[in-house]
């Protein structure tokens, strides 16, 4: 699957995977209020790849494209998906808010930073940025790096380092 970044629709059983494809920079909807046609309908008119772990929601619902994940840990799932979709890393990681789903700003400046950041994490090397959907802000401290060497574990020599 080269060329366009692939879309996502994530049913209600799928929170964690939905981060963690965020969290590659893949535009994943996660809507766990929505009855199962609601989530059809949306993943085909906005030409999404539905998620689901639900058989019979494929069986009875036919959605125009779809995965069916099999696994339940996160991390397999992703492996999972990855792997029989054929996807191509991301140049970089934590572009988009693992929380709304937004694309996340330019980096932030040494002034914005400055204000916006907590003390202890201002000098931190790398990339800050902000959501401008939610607000919320990333930055590259241990969280993000036990995060990508989770994926690292995960995906052996997929990412570029
Ligand atoms: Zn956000």
């Amino acid at each position: 699957m080269a060329g366009a970044a692939p879309r996502f629709a994530a049913d209600a059983m799928l929170a964690r995977l939905a981060r963690w494809l965020r969290v590659l920079g893949w535009d994943t909807t996660f809507e766990p209020g929505l009855a199962d046609p609601e989530l059809v309908f949306l993943a085909n008119e906005q030409r999404r790849i539905l998620l689901t772990r639900d058989r019979h929601l494929l069986r009875e619902l036919k959605p125009h494209r779809a995965h069916e994940v099999r696994s339940d840990a996160p991390l397999e799932q992703l492996r999972d998906l990855v792997l029989s979709l054929r996807l191509e890393p991301p140049a970089e990681l934590f572009t988009r808010c693992t929380v709304c789903n937004t694309l996340l700003s330019e980096p932030l400046s040494q002034e914005q930073r400055d204000e916006l950041l907590p003390p202890d994490v201002r000098a931190l090397p790398g990339p800050a940025r902000r959501c401008p959907g939610c607000g919320r802000l990333y930055w590259q401290g241990s969280h993000a790096r036990r995060m990508r060497a989770a994926l690292e574990r995960t995906l052996s020599g997929w990412l570029p380092s």
